[in-house]
């Protein structure tokens, strides 16, 4: 049995804290912020709820699997339903399209709002699922850098079809030659938002990201998002794990190259394993100041960030459901703005998340919680209050006249999120949402590696190293780690 300290109490410090202690260690987690769930949070406003940090959830699997490892029946503590409705589509000219979960349905939907053959898109769906199966147990669910995951067969087989991945393709290129009529490019150029990317630059490989949603649905937790992080939680403590929050770690104590433990608040506590669940960046500027740093990884370009407002409405809207896409007129000119001018969009792409439609307690009756998020850049010093106050006329304006109403008169209350608020919230560098982005080719390999190459019995989980951002890459990244404990042992 090996001491173990993980550094954050995000999901992925929740999950790898469970298949620790599952796997006998004595572990303990420190965390910065008064409770567990690092981005995931919620907070009440005059009546309605709101998820703070992510709305999206799919492949649920990677959250029960916790539980069935800890011998529990997860819906004991975890419920979740599963949508209908993927999304629902509104584009400017008027054109509207309702994403159907069941594949079936949007097949049909998509032939008859877009005239694009059931046959084409259903092969465009096909082609993905492969690129799927084929990468995943090299590129999620193992480390990218031991040499044993390049020696298994399933490396093999997926370096023999290699052309199906399309890799010399952005993702753009590939939904341009698949589909003709442009508002479903746009709608299949999206998914590179999911991890923070452009479309005009990510490689074709990401059409997988759709898969996921398409293939495993989306699903909306009984409890809010929260519930995920605190039903992961509550198992931890059930199983043992010990938490220390509002104790901030100032440094990772090295010894002849070996991480002994951690200091904070003036102490030291001593570790056999130190795990550190905060970005990659503030792990090594400053827990591991003194060290030389990867510079070439820490410099990376980072993924998006948003901006949210969170808007309690003063009506309902049976036209929108619990998420809903308003898209720009130029997408290409979104993108450029927020990779290469570092700026934000006068039109900018709307994402609605609505979870009082499921959860009709989330808002008061007759009202919605709305949670408006544009993507934007990774904060780089820019004015914030006078971008989010255009920002606010501009989304203001474009959601009225999609929707037909005066929006400015609906809203009963308001908060606002932004880049510097989310980098002070979870330490996260820039406050970039997936850590780096995935622009590069070459991002699967570009990303930090689960362990240190440079110092023995540290290692790394969380959205911004290995396999990548997002929920369900966090909770892999866990699995990763205790892995590669396990293996050590
Ligand atoms: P984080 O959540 O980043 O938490 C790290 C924790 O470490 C924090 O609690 C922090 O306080 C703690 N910490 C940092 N430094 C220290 C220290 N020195 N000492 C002690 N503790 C420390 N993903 C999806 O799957 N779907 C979505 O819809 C989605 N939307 C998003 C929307 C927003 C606004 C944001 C911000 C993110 C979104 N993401 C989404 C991404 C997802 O939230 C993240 O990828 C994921 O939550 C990151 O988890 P993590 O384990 O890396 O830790």
């Amino acid at each position: 049995m090996s001491k173990v300290i993980i550094i954050g109490a995000g999901i992925a410090g929740l999950a790898a804290s469970v298949r620790l202690v599952l796997q006998g260690h004595d572990v303990t987690v420190f965390e910065g912020n008064d409770y567990p769930g690092g981005k995931l949070s919620a907070f009440e406003l005059e009546g309605y709820r709101f998820d703070a940090g992510p709305s999206l959830f799919t492949m649920p699997h990677f959250v029960t699997q916790l539980f069935e490892l800890a011998g529990e029946e997860a819906t004991n503590y975890f419920n979740y339903q599963k949508k209908k409705i993927a999304c629902q589509y509104f584009w400017d000219d008027g054109i509207r399209f309702t994403a159907h979960s069941d594949q079936g349905k949007f097949l049909s939907e998509i032939e008859s709002v877009f005239g694009e053959p059931q046959a084409k898109v259903g092969r465009y769906l096909q082609r993905a699922k492969k690129k799927y199966e084929l990468t995943h147990s090299l590129f999620l669910e193992n480390s990218l850098h031991k040499l044993s995951t390049y020696l298994s067969s399933d490396t093999v087989k997926a370096l023999l079809q290699f052309p199906i991945f399309q890799i010399n393709q952005t993702l753009h290129q590939v939904n341009e030659k698949t589909f003709s009529d442009p508002h479903l490019v746009q709608l299949f150029d999206r998914f590179a938002t999911y991890n923070g990317s452009d479309p005009y630059q990510t490689s074709g490989i990401m059409t997988l990201i759709q898969h996921l949603e398409q293939f495993y649905g989306t699903y909306i937790p009984e409890g809010g998002m929260e519930q995920i992080t605190g039903s992961i939680y509550d198992l931890a403590v059930r199983k043992g794990v010990t938490f220390k929050f509002n104790t901030k770690v100032d440094r990772i104590k090295v010894n002849q190259k070996t991480a002994t433990g951690v200091e904070a608040q003036g102490l030291f506590f001593e570790a056999d394993l130190v795990v550190s669940n905060m970005d990659v960046f503030p792990t090594y500027k400053t827990l591991l100041k003194d060290l030389p740093a990867p510079e070439k990884i820490l410099t990376q370009e980072r993924s998006s960030s948003a901006v949210i407002f969170y808007w309690g409405i003063q009506k309902s809207f049976p036209e929108l459901d619990l998420h809903n896409i308003f898209f720009s007129k130029e997408y290409k000119q979104e993108f450029d703005c927020i990779f290469n001018d570092q700026k934000v969009s006068k039109d900018p792409t709307i994402y609605v998340n609505i979870t009082s439609k499921d959860v009709p307690a989330d808002a008061p009756e007759g009202c919605e919680n709305w949670f408006v998020m544009i993507n934007t850049p990774a904060d780089s010093g820019q004015d914030w209050e006078t971008l989010v106050s255009e920002l606010r006329k501009n989304v203001i304006e474009k959601l009225s006249r999609s929707l037909g109403v005066s929006l400015d008169s609906l809203i009963a209350c308001e908060a606002v999120l932004t880049p510097p608020l989310i980098a002070a919230k979870t330490q996260s560098h820039l406050g970039a949402l997936y850590g780096a982005s995935s622009n590069d080719k070459m991002a699967a390999f570009l990303r930090h590696p689960n362990f240190s190459q440079r110092i023995k019995n540290l290692y790394f989980c969380g959205g911004s190293v290995h396999p990548g951002g997002g929920i369900p890459l966090c909770l892999l990244s866990a699995k990763i780690v205790a892995d590669l404990i396990t293996s050590k042992n």
